[in-house]
Formats: structure tokens, C-alpha cells, sequence
């Protein structure tokens, strides 16, 4: 049976600067506890998806001109950022951008700032962080721009996981890691996915390990999703084989 979908992308049309249509009527959802691939080469529409849903794209003078964005069933297309962050959907931008010049655990507090808990409950839910990213707990006092950009990654995952997400859109979390750093990274997504039941959506180039960690993924292309399947459906499909993974 399919599980009920938390997140329901309905046909949306994304316009920037009034004329530059780059969302061509999307659709996808996210069921409750998925892992779903948002996949596809540069500029096919990936971040522009992730900022619709996390509604992000006014400050980029863009805006959903068609289709609608519900989660649990609640429509959100015209809910403020913050408000989206209340509800649990918390957005890891592309590029990690952590806060340079404080330091990992501070960098960590900053994703705190919607809940209104105590510190001890921070200082629990910091431990739960540390528990998952080992090496953050190691780092915790240095500067974040003086760490490698895996644990800038890994910073950036954790402060999204400080607001209490349900679900993490996740922004090419690959970009520019090593391949050993790519695989811990996505082995702490199936972690978080399979202990805290956070769903994600992760926008990936890096079509070979997402389709290996996620349940089910969608091809974007110029806009439009141009196939969608199970993770296992698309990485055995030819033209996916030919396109996105270099192997015929
Ligand atoms: P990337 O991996 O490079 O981020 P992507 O699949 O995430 O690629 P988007 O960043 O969503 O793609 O970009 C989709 C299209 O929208 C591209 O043609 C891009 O040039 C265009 N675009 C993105 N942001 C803006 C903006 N603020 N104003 C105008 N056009 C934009």
C-alpha cells in the first residue's frame, strides 16, 4: 500500500523576473518516511524545486505562477518560509553555507531559533546531532569555515535537524566531496530517514548514489519531469543507464 504523501508538488510553473519561465507544470510527492531523488543535469530545474516548496524564491524575483504545494494536506504555497520551518520542512541550501565565523556548535544553535524549548532540550537534541555526526562533536569548537566541506555539509544537515524536521530538502549534498565523504553523508541520510523518520527530498547530479540511497526518484529535464520510478526502476532503465550514469 502507498504510503500518504507528506509532500504533494502539484504541476507548478515557477516564473523569475516576470518572464523567465523554468518550472514547466512539476509534479512529485513524498511520502511520509521517503527518500525521494530529485535528479538531473544543471539547470534543469532542481534548486528552483526545492525553493518553491520551502517558498524561498521571492528574494530570487521568482514566483509559482501555477499548481499548488500541499503538506499533510495542508496547502503551503502561500505559507511564509518560517512558517514552513514550524511545520518541519527545513531546507539545506546548496553550498552548505554555514556561518563562517562561529563556530560548529553555534552553527548547530542557529537551528534552534524557531523552537521555543529550554536549554536543556537544546543541549539534548545537540547530543542527538553529535550521536550522528561524530566528527562535529570532535569540531565543535572550531570555526566552521575552517572545517573541510564535508563537515561543513554535515554541519549544515545538523543545524536543518536542530528545527525538528519531518522532512529535510536537501540541496546536491555531493557538490565538490570526495566520493568516501559523499558515501558517509548519505549513509547518515538512511540513518536519520531510518531512526528519526525524516523524510527527504534531495536534489542530486550525482545520479549513481542517489538512486543507491533513495526509494524513488524523478528525472527533471528542462523543466519538466521527464521519467519517475522506484530508486531500483530507474537505475536499471537504458536511457537513464546512457544518460545520467555514463554506462550503455
Ligand atoms: P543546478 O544544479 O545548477 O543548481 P538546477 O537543476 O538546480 O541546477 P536551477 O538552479 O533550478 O537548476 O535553475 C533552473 C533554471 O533557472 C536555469 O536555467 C537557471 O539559469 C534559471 N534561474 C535560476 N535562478 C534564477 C534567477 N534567480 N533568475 C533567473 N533565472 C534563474
Amino acid at each position: 500500500a502507498l504510503a500518504k504523501p507528506l509532500l504533494d508538488v502539484n504541476g507548478i510553473e515557477v516564473i523569475y523576473n516576470h518572464v523567465i519561465l523554468v518550472l514547466k507544470g512539476v509534479s512529485l510527492t513524498v511520502p511520509e518516511g521517503g527518500i525521494v531523488a530529485l535528479l538531473g543535469g544543471n539547470g534543469a530545474g532542481k534548486t528552483t524545486t526545492l525553493k518553491a516548496v520551502s517558498n524561498l524564491l521571492k528574494s530570487e524575483r521568482g514566483e509559482v505562477t501555477k499548481g499548488s504545494i500541499h503538506f499533510r494536506g495542508e496547502r503551503v504555497d502561500e505559507m511564509s518560509p518560517s512558517d514552513l520551518v514550524k511545520r518541519g520542512v527545513i531546507q539545506v541550501m546548496e553550498g552548505r553555507r554555514c556561518f563562517g565565523h562561529l563556530t560548529v556548535e553555534e552553527n548547530l544553535l542557529t537551528g534552534a531559533y524557531t523552537r521555543k524549548v529550554s536549554r536543556s532540550e537544546i543541549q539534548l537534541d545537540l547530543e542527538k546531532v553529535y550521536g550522528f555526526f561524530p566528527r562535529l562533536k570532535q569540531r565543535r569548537t572550531s570555526m566552521a569555515g575552517f572545517t573541510s566541506g564535508g563537515e561543513q555539509q554535515m554541519t549544515a544537515i545538523g543545524r536543518a535537524l536542530m528545527g525538528k524536521p519531518s522532512m529535510i530538502l536537501l540541496d546536491e549534498p555531493s557538490m565538490g566531496l570526495a566520493p568516501q565523504i559523499v558515501e558517509e553523508i548519505f549513509e547518515i541520510v538512511k540513518n536519520l530517514n531510518a531512526t528519526e523518520r525524516v523524510s527527504f527530498l534531495l536534489a542530486e547530479q550525482n545520479t549513481m548514489v542517489a538512486l543507491r540511497f533513495a526509494d524513488f526518484g524523478y528525472i527533471l529535464e528542462n523543466g519538466r519531469v521527464v521519467m519517475e520510478g522506484t530508486a531500483d526502476h530507474l537505475a536499471e532503465n537504458e536511457d537513464v543507464k546512457e544518460f545520467y550514469l555514463g554506462i550503455s
